[in-house]
This record gives C-alpha cells, structure tokens and sequence, in this order.
C-alpha cells in the first residue's frame, strides 16, 4: 500500500474543570493521581483542579492527496459564543503564531490545498474554522448525526443558548458561525465506520455528541491508529473501568462507543490519540492492557 501519514498539528491551548473532563469515576482521586505527572501539553494547576490541554487538528497524507482532520479554534469564539458560561468555563489562550491560520501558513499550506475536510464533531475547538473551506472544492465530511443536532439544538432562528443547563448531557460549545456554512448541502454526511480511502475510515463514536466520530488510519510503520477526537477526551477517560467525562451528551450511548474503541484497539492492535491529551494509549501486554506514550508531531 502507497505511503499514508499523519502530522499532528497543535493549535495552542484552552483550560477547563478537570472535574468536567474526568467524572462519574468512585475513585476520582485515583485518577487523577495517576496522571499527575503530567506535564509538557496538558497540565494541572497546582490545586489539581483546573487541566490546560492541547488543541489539534490533523493533516493525513495520502496517494490522492491531503486530508483534513478537524479546523481548529476561530481567533473569535469568544464573541461568536452567545452565552457567557463556556467562554468563561474554557478560555482559549494561543501564543501569537499557534492559531489554525498561522499553523497552516507555517506549513505553506491554503485551505485549497487539501482535497477533503473531515469534522469529528461540530464543537468550536474543532469546527472553529470551517468557513475557510466552504468556498473551496474539498469534500467536507461530517456525521448526518451531528449536523442535524447541531442545526435542531443550536442553530435554529431563535437561539436557546441563554437556557443552559451546565454540566450533565448540556449541548454546549457549538456555534452557529462554525456550522451554518455547511447548511443546506455544503456537507457530505457519513453515517456507522466508513473506508473514505483505502486505510483511511470514519469511524462513528456517538455519545460525547450527537455524532462524534474518530478516523482510523493505517500506517505503514506505526499500525492502526485511532484518531478518536473528544470521544477519548484524554488518557485520563481510559483504563479498565472507562471514566466518563461529564461534557458526553450521552453518557449510555458514549459507554457503548468506549466499549467499541476497546475492542478496536483489541482486533486491530490500534493506537488510540485522544481528543486533547499530550500523551497516545498504546496496547500492550502488560496488566493494564495499555501504556502511554508522549504525543509526536508526525507519525510514520
Ligand atoms: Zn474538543
Ligand atoms: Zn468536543
């Protein structure tokens, strides 16, 4: 098979609860202890209580061209947000180069570039600049999932972003700015896994939204590996017993989706690179079934 690789492309970063990101766990402290260690991209302050984790996009290539995982954070989410709450809950603080544009120049690349977009999930950190690819002729592949409970719940014309339920199963973090080019027919919707190219899938992982959805990729060198978006929000989420991070919309149906990452890494011996760690969760052997390994920027 014809070379395919990944190049992991930070976009600075954002801090949040750590409570939101690991909860529901009988041993929360546990959890957190086993990663207190934790420190180039993803840390803790020195209470352990608020986490400043990495935001990533991704640039897959591939014999037919580049493809794009993810569009990053828009240098103005925070007026873009109608509400106050998650501005305020989870600001974003690039350095003056580490926004999506600026990585994109530091790499010669253009939105016209890249043959196809893929969007994990339509949350701002992700979806942030998707309008620099709706006048340009890539596919833009998204769940049919996501771009319907994004349009029903945050994009109709009247807004319901002032009744926020924070916490448990709340849809926030979508603005209408990030989706609404997409709208009626810019997307492409995908549904269940589906082979985009030969070693390259969508693979569905519904739960932390309505469609979260990871990309498989076969490498070369490295094997499988899992680019699960916020589906695996950190190493933190994943062990033997699963922690469930109090942002899933559905916390039943993300149990299912972890269960299936499980047995993917399992069948595949694949690789898992969660959603906003510094560290990948590599199979292994030993006790635990897995180890952490740090981030690279580029693999194979
Ligand atoms: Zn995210
Ligand atoms: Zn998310």
């Amino acid at each position: 098979m014809a070379k395919i690789s990944i190049r992991v492309v930070e976009c600075g970063h954002t801090s949040l609860d750590f409570q939101l990101v690991a909860s529901g766990h009988p041993k929360q402290l546990e959890v957190y202890n086993r990663h207190k260690g934790h420190h180039c991209g993803a840390s803790l302050d020195s209470e352990g209580r608020i986490i400043t984790h990495p935001i990533y996009t991704f640039i897959i290539e591939h014999p037919d061209g580049l493809l794009l995982i993810d569009t990053g954070m828009s240098a103005t989410t925070r007026s873009d947000w109608k509400h106050a709450f998650y501005p305020n809950a989870m600001p974003y603080h690039p350095e003056a180069d580490e926004l999506f544009v600026d990585r994109l120049d530091q790499l010669n690349l253009k939105p016209h570039d890249f043959k196809d977009l893929i969007l994990t999930h339509l949350h701002t950190d992700h979806a942030g600049n998707t309008s620099l690819f709706a006048k340009t002729p890539a596919r833009i592949i998204v769940h049919q999932d996501e771009l319907r409970g994004a349009v029903e719940v945050k994009g109709g014309m009247l807004r319901d972003d002032n009744i926020t339920l924070w916490g448990l199963t709340s849809p926030q973090g979508f603005t209408r700015r990030d989706f609404g080019c997409l709208l009626p027919d810019r997307a492409t919707l995908v549904f269940g896994d589906q082979q985009i190219y030969p070693g390259i899938w969508t693979v569905s992982f519904p739960g932390h939204t309505w469609g979260t959805m990871g990309v498989a990729v076969k490498l070369e060198n490295t094997g499988w590996m899992l680019l699960a978006s916020d589906h695996i929000y950190m190493t933190h989420n994943w062990g033997k017993v699963f922690v469930p991070s109090i942002l899933n919309h559905d916390p039943t149906k993300w149990a299912h989706s972890a269960v299936k990452t499980r047995r993917l890494m399992q069948q595949y011996n694949m690789r898992i690179f969660p959603g906003h760690d510094d560290k990948i969760i590599v199979p292994s052997d030993n006790e635990d079934g897995f180890v952490l390994e740090p981030v690279r920027a580029f693999y194979d």
